[in-house]
């Protein structure tokens, strides 16, 4: 049994020695420096990361933290993976950058691989998440105008309450977060909203404008939260029989996350649309794609919708790569064993303060009793151990770390959770006592 410590050895990870680690501003004037001349938009943890290698971060004072949260999953496949970061490094000097006035020699394959990966018949590159989910909403209102017959702007997206889909101004006006919204209106019209889990609703939400509907196989944000097993599979059937479209957003479960190369694998519910982001820019770059079927995709005609970055050598490059490692290193299994014994184990743990542990594959949330401590509590004294989590909703600690996380590195996880949850338990005993 191996012991690790966040400055110790485990078999397999190199001790990192950060070059120049004490070279630049310290920790507390970078941090000032952000607070005083950036926009007050997030509210990151107090540490300063320079350094990044498979699932280990290291701050700006040298200290070593186990990243248990990949970036929302855009570092699915760890910190600077030597195969991507080989294939940006090579593409970069040969090409990058050229727009899609022209072919180029990387996009067309990544195009073959995204399709091959999700079934779809095309595929349409962009660069965030939140590009590819407009696209899709683009292409969902055009199809339903042009090919089911919707009177002209009269279509409708139906979304989830609790989605996440980004931060735009459409995406927002789907968003049922009333901080997301406040302020940032008026928001365009026919987006409408029902309960997660639940396709009798969506059954009854369904009009003879909707166009579509759009769901995260599992949503991220709102908490890790999984819906019952068939839901993917029912609501594609609702779809199917409505005439309305079934868009998976897997800008987060998608590329293994929850133990299926895609989300809704998990129901085999084929879907119209799928949106793929994060992950698949490898931890390098943002790369995104809205992925469809040839009815949906042939609503766009040239210079209907487009981005002059989308689609470029360097993305298809770095996309092309992570996808190769996904499947070289089998990460979709990975995901789903390693995932599976993860949620045993951290279910095993038992705290008082914990009500809820769930997940599917490596995408696993600790939902704690709101009355009893705050999720960011965790998330501070995990910090202070040389863990990295984040708090979701304040009652939920994100677990996801890099699918090519080290066992051992997941145990002596379990362990530091265990120890922060008996150590706030044993003081809040000791503070009701007193
Ligand atoms: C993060 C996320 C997005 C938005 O991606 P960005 O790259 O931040 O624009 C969209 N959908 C889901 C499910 C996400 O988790």
């Amino acid at each position: 049994m191996t012991t690790l410590t966040r400055t110790g050895r485990t078999p397999g990870i190199p001790a990192f020695v950060p070059p120049g680690a004490a070279a630049g501003p310290t920790a507390a004037e970078l941090i000032r420096r952000e607070r005083t001349y950036g926009a007050r938009n997030y509210d990151p943890l107090p540490v300063v990361i320079s350094h990044g290698e498979g699932s280990w971060l290291v701050d700006v004072e040298g200290r070593r933290h186990l990243d248990l949260m990949s970036a929302y999953s855009a570092v699915s496949f760890g910190h600077g993976h030597p195969k991507i970061v080989a294939a940006l490094t090579e593409q970069a000097h040969r090409l990058a950058v050229t727009s899609r006035a022209y072919f180029n020699d990387r996009l067309p394959l990544l195009l073959e691989r995204l399709v091959a990966m999700t079934g779809l018949d095309r595929a349409l590159p962009v660069n965030t998440g939140l590009e590819a989910v407009e696209t899709a909403i683009k292409a969902a209102r055009k199809w339903g105008h042009k090919v089911k017959g919707i009177p002209e702007g009269r279509a409708r997206i139906i979304a989830c309450r609790g989605n996440f889909h980004g931060r735009s101004i459409t995406i927002t006006g789907l968003s049922t977060e009333a901080q997301y919204r406040d302020g940032f209106g008026p928001f365009p019209a026919g987006l409408d909203t029902i309960p997660f889990g639940d396709p009798a609703a969506l059954a009854a939400a369904i009009g003879p404008d909707t166009a579509a509907f759009l769901v995260e196989p599992v949503q991220g944000e709102a908490g890790i939260v999984v819906p019952p097993d068939g839901y993917l599979a029912h609501c594609a059937e609702i779809c199917h029989r409505r005439r309305v479209l079934l868009i998976c957003d897997e800008v987060q479960t998608g590329l293994g996350r929850t133990g299926h190369t895609l989300g809704w694998q998990h129901d085999g519910a084929m879907p119209d649309g799928v949106i793929l982001g994060k992950a698949l820019g490898g931890g390098l770059l943002p790369v995104s794609a809205f992925v469809a079927t040839d009815e949906v995709m042939q609503v766009f005609n040239p210079g209907d919708h487009g981005s002059t970055f989308g689609g470029n050598p360097l993305a298809a490059s770095v996309a092309l790569a992570a996808i190769g490692v996904l499947e070289d290193e089998r990460l979709v299994m990975r995901s789903r064993e390693l995932g599976a014994w993860l949620l045993d184990e951290l279910r095993a743990i038992a705290s008082p303060l914990v009500v809820d542990v769930r997940g599917r594959g490596l995408f696993i949330g600790i939902e704690v009793d709101a009355a009893r401590v705050t999720a960011r509590e965790v998330v501070d004294r995990l910090l202070a151990r040389g863990i990295l989590s984040k708090d979701t909703h304040g009652t939920v600690v994100r677990i996801a770390p890099p699918l090519n996380v080290p066992r051992e590195a997941l145990v002596w996880a379990v362990g530091e959770i265990r120890a922060v949850l008996s150590e706030i338990e044993g003081e809040t005993r000791a503070a009701a006592r007193a």
